[in-house]
């Protein structure tokens, strides 16, 4: 199974790709951590990155490529993934398309989860995560048990740079420039499937399931 999700910043393409990782057993590989790894280890790709992701800029497609070239050359990759935030651009897509025709392989589904800019507003300046574990809360619609600290591992929750209102709406911006376009070049091989990004989280695992089951497209974009 090889899904790609898209969707604009904020629309949940992480839990998404989370459930869907858990229901196939397949790894779910996220650009958007890559990158924030590489910043903390400070690599000279993390140096690079961070100038980009601060602004809301896509970071150079070339470097990107690099990376998940490698990480899908990476042997639990071999029998199925799931792309969370790449491909982002039409170079990225090519490169894609690439690298599965080098491996004989194709995508399976092209998730699309749709929210508007109100609701996405809303949830990325609302949104605190752990730098430590990932792990991320908002503060009204999933508050941490105890202010400002990560239930999981107790550390100090912070604020994405990247989640400042100014920057929230250049990573749109960027969005609808960049990665809107890919909609319609995988609408055109048949592979999008489309739910929305406000779906209930106790309802998502059997709409996801059911989604990705389906043969037929729920509806285009
Ligand atoms: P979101 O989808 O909520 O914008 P991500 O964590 O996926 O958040 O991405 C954060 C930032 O990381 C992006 O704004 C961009 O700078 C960088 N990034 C992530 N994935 C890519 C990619 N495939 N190509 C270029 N830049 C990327």
């Amino acid at each position: 199974m090889r899904v790609v999700i898209l969707g604009p910043p904020g629309a949940g393409k992480g839990t998404c790709a989370k459930i869907i990782g858990e229901i196939y057993g397949i790894p779910v590989i996220t650009t958007g951590d890559m990158l924030r790894a590489a910043v903390v280890e400070m690599t000279p790709l993390g140096l690079t990155a961070k100038s980009y992701m601060d602004r809301g800029e896509l970071v150079p497609d070339d470097l990107v490529n690099r990376l998940v070239t490698e990480r899908l050359n990476e042997p639990d990759a071999q029998d199925g993934f799931i792309l969370d935030g790449y491909p982002r651009s039409p170079r990225q897509a090519e490169a894609l398309e690439r690298i599965l025709k080098t491996s004989g392989k194709k995508l399976n589904h092209v998730l699309h989860i749709e929210l508007e800019d109100e609701a996405i507003i809303g949830r990325l300046s609302r949104r605190r995560s752990c730098p430590r574990c990932g792990a991320i809360f908002h503060l009204d619609n999933k508050p941490p048990r105890t202010s400002g600290k990560c239930d999981a591992c107790d550390t100090e929750l912070v604020q994405r740079d990247d989640d400042k209102p100014e920057v929230i709406r250049r990573r749109l911006e960027v969005y609808r420039e960049k990665t809107r376009p890919l909609l319609d070049f995988y609408e055109k091989k048949g592979l999008i499937k489309v739910i929305r990004g406000d779906i209930n989280l106790t309802d998502l695992p059997a709409t996801l399931k059911r989604v990705l089951n389906s043969r037929v497209r729920t509806r285009s974009h």
